[in-house]
């Protein structure tokens, strides 16, 4: 048998052949998903033979925790080792921005947290400011080792908390991953609502045309970084073999079509080369009359890569500019950056231990 959480659809017929009540397969779930279980022993609903058997026939885990850091405002990575002895890394942002936000289940309010999860070993886009690509594409995740992040991560929180958010921001490009992904999504969707779930694609139409196809109920945020080709050529450089602004906007309006929901732009502000008053101008054009918002990103330096953080004064004029052309739009706060857990830091610590 495979790995438990590779083929999750093996439970359903598994269980029958043994003459199991359907129920079953909804208990074990729960176990999983809700109750933080880490192996088949602790299911103690289950009668004790069924649990042996599932011992047996499932090996439940294929990554392990190799190493988990903690930084000052709460945030924690996880250093993930997988079978093929490689190596990602999965983030526990705490407070996000909901913090005060009620349970409909509960009196006690609980702090909500977002998960942030890698999609591929290693990333094959090579954006220039980003740590994650400078090794290339190693290899794609698989589903199971997808869901293992997220049940990883829910198991550092606290009784106090809830998983409210899940961003597939971490390493690797999702829209390259998308069969992998999509399972493992559908299957997480037993406790998280697909509006609360957001892909982040450096824009790729084809993939993005498949997802507004199969599935257009989750967030997409496009990580945009420059107003015009010619600059996004240079940080970007799957940009020009995709065929460009033009096209990845075409194909997130298609999005936006099929889903409903309001796209996110992602913009990484990198001091001298993309933040100047005539950037924030051009990209208030490019946006113009889209149901959507920016999602501004200050340089995380990166060890060996020259790019410089903005300065307040640069974002500062970036924000007004943006906001005067009624553009919807938020600065990202630095979180976790103490432990290289930030965007575009993952794989960092790996890299230079
Ligand atoms: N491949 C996907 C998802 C992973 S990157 C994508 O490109 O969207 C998640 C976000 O972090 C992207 O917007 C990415 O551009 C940004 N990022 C990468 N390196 C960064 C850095 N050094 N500082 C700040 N943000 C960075």
């Amino acid at each position: 048998m495979p790995p438990f959480f590779e083929s999750l659809r093996q439970l359903g017929p598994w269980l029958a052949d043994r003459g199991e009540p359907p129920f079953r397969a909804a208990q074990i779930r729960r176990w999983l998903l809700e109750r933080q279980a880490d192996d088949w022993g602790s299911m103690t609903d289950l009668p004790s033979q069924l649990r042996d058997a599932l011992a047996d026939a499932f090996p439940l885990w294929t990554t392990r925790t190799i190493r988990r850091a903690t930084a000052d405002d709460g945030t924690e990575k996880l250093l993930l080792g997988l079978a093929d002895s490689r190596s990602i890394e999965s983030v526990l942002i705490r407070g996000s921005k909901e913090s005060k936000e009620k349970t409909d289940s509960s009196a006690v309010p609980k702090a909500t947290c977002t998960f942030c999860i890698s999609t591929q070993v290693g990333c094959g886009m090579g954006c220039r400011f980003c740590a994650s690509g400078l090794d290339g594409l190693e290899r794609n995740l698989t589903t199971g080792e997808i869901v293992e992040q997220i049940l990883k991560l829910q198991q550092l929180l606290g009784g106090n908390e809830r998983l409210a958010h899940l961003v597939l921001m971490g390493i690797g490009e999702p829209l390259a991953n998308l069969d992998a992904i999509l399972p493992a999504l559908k299957w997480i969707r037993n406790i998280l609502s697909a509006r609360r779930i957001t892909l982040s694609t450096v824009g790729l139409p084809t993939a993005m045309d498949r997802l507004a196809r199969e599935c257009p109920d989750y967030r997409l945020a496009i990580s945009l970084h420059a107003p015009n080709d010619r600059l996004r050529n240079e940080l970007v450089p799957v940009n020009a073999k995709v065929g460009g602004l033009p096209k990845i906007l075409a194909a997130a309006d298609r999005y936006f079509a099929a889903s409903g929901r309001r796209l996110t732009f992602e913009y990484v502000l990198l001091g001298g080369v993309n933040d100047l008053p005539e950037h924030a101008k051009q990209l208030a054009r490019l946006l113009a009359g889209r149901t959507a918002f920016v999602n501004v990103i200050p340089y995380n330096p990166v060890a060996g890569l020259p790019f410089q953080q903005p300065t307040a004064k640069s974002q500062k004029t970036f924000r007004r500019i943006l906001e005067e052309s009624n553009i919807q739009v938020r600065f990202r706060l630095r979180k976790g950056d103490q432990i290289h857990a930030a965007c575009g830091q993952l794989r960092q610590d790996a890299r230079h231990a």
